[in-house]
């Protein structure tokens, strides 16, 4: 199987049958993200306990690429340090966001499947939308985040 062919199964999959869907009972935190330029929302809801993500969630909807990254997403943080986690979503923005080749391949695992996104312009902003939600539920809980109004993501992928 190919690379290509390997990203679209892994896209698919994870887009059919999201992990880590069912909303916490208890999260201790949670922010939102909206993706106006694709139509993808998706909320993320942790529970931390001790410095450590004990449980997590992924809650929304959007195109295949987007449902894909925040499930895949679920997986790499659930049950690791708040510490590994900053590490991950740095690697994962460094992958997606900077298109750098640089990026940490061990640190990330199964999400280097997602590096062809950084190709697609118009789909880096998809595949941010769980981490962004993440990444503001660990710094700005309750945050609501619109990807059309962030800095920080390629020109190319505006309109
Ligand atoms: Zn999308």
């Amino acid at each position: 199987m190919d690379l290509k062919t390997l990203y679209r199964e892994v896209i698919l999959d994870h887009y059919k049958q999201p992990r880590n869907t069912a909303e916490l009972r208890n999260p201790n935190r949670e922010a939102k993200c909206r993706n106006p330029s694709c139509g993808d929302k998706i909320s993320v809801q942790l529970s931390i306990e001790d410095g450590r993500v004990t449980d997590v969630a992924m809650l929304g909807n959007g195109c295949a690429i987007s449902q894909a990254s925040a499930s895949m997403m679920t997986e790499a943080v659930k049950g690791r340090s708040i510490e590994d986690v900053e590490a991950v979503m740095a690697e994962f923005s460094e992958m997606i966001v900077k298109g750098s080749p640089d990026f940490d391949r061990a640190r990330l695992g199964d999400l280097v499947i997602m590096e062809g996104v950084a190709r697609l312009h118009a789909r880096v902003r998809c595949a941010m939308c769980g981490w962004s939600a993440l990444e503001a539920a660990l710094h700005d809980p309750g945050a609501e985040i619109n990807l059309d109004n962030e800095d920080g993501m390629p020109a190319s992928s505006r309109g």
